[in-house]
């Protein structure tokens, strides 16, 4: 099992009204926002997929497991791939 990719902290939140990538209307218990902690931007449950979660440090020690978005998560897993030395083998 591949390890899970680490973020570098808590981004700005920039909550919206609209998903970023498809610009459906957020409407409570019908189309629920999700929070991407790599970007900080509100997505659609369609554009943050559930399976794509990094680690984000705790303030007092530990991870938690936090979603990222569809936009992010090349990104979140190239940079994971480079900083992880052990990956040959
Ligand atoms: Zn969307
Ligand atoms: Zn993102």
């Amino acid at each position: 099992m591949a390890p899970l990719p680490l973020l570098s902290g808590l981004p700005p939140l920039c909550p919206t009204s609209t998903c970023r990538a498809c610009s459906v209307t957020f409407i409570p218990l019908i189309q629920q926002r999700k929070t991407c902690y790599h970007c900080g931007f509100s997505w659609c449950t369609d554009h943050l997929c559930v399976d794509h979660k990094a680690l984000l440090p705790r303030e007092g020690g530990g991870h938690d497991l936090k979603a990222v978005c569809l936009v992010c998560w090349p990104h979140v897993k190239s940079e994971a791939a480079c900083s992880t030395p052990s990956a040959i083998g």
